[in-house]
């Protein structure tokens, strides 16, 4: 796998900086999915307030569900937590690019924005290899902002896969 992060920008970033302290939370999430073997992806589902509303970590190994993707996890919970399915005005974050399944499930929570780390050049579905989450011929488009901790967030990953 390939993740590609961006270069860093000298000064202040208004469009991602504000995002940062809601990634690490990200990261944190993401490291609890290595004890089970799981590839280390965190999400952080967060409210229109930007307050935590749930968060999820990669379980596929831990629980042998091909579809416990840290994201589809975070929506499953916020949702569950506001007894409701649509997620008006809510932000996902999470530390790297959705893949297709959970880019689909994004659009169709009705998530207002998608923040993430890592790009995914191998499978990322927000503008790698695909953009199933901008495309126009869906009549819900979550706002994408990318790069956000990348580095950081590319660095965990890739540790993962090298002390495999
Ligand atoms: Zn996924």
């Amino acid at each position: 796998m390939i993740y590609e992060h961006h270069t860093h920008h000298p000064g202040p970033d208004p469009v991602r900086d504000p995002w940062r302290d809601s990634m690490r939370l990200a990261l944190q999430e993401a490291a609890l999915a290595v004890s089970a073997g799981d590839v280390p992806v965190g999400a952080v589902l967060l409210g229109p307030d930007r307050e935590v509303l749930a968060t999820g970590h990669n379980e596929r190994e831990a629980t042998g569900d091909p579809t416990a993707h840290a994201e589809v996890l975070a929506l499953r919970r916020a949702a569950a937590e506001l007894g409701e399915w649509r997620l008006n005005g809510c932000t996902l974050v999470v530390t790297l690019e959705p893949c297709v399944m959970c880019a689909g499930a994004l659009v169709q929570s009705r998530v207002a924005r998608v923040v993430y780390g890592a790009d995914d050049e191998k499978a990322g579905a927000a503008g790698s290899l695909w953009d199933l989450v901008r495309d126009r011929r869906l009549n819900h488009r979550p706002e994408v902002i990318r790069g956000v901790l990348a580095d950081e967030c590319a660095r965990q990953l890739t540790d993962f896969f090298r002390d495999l």
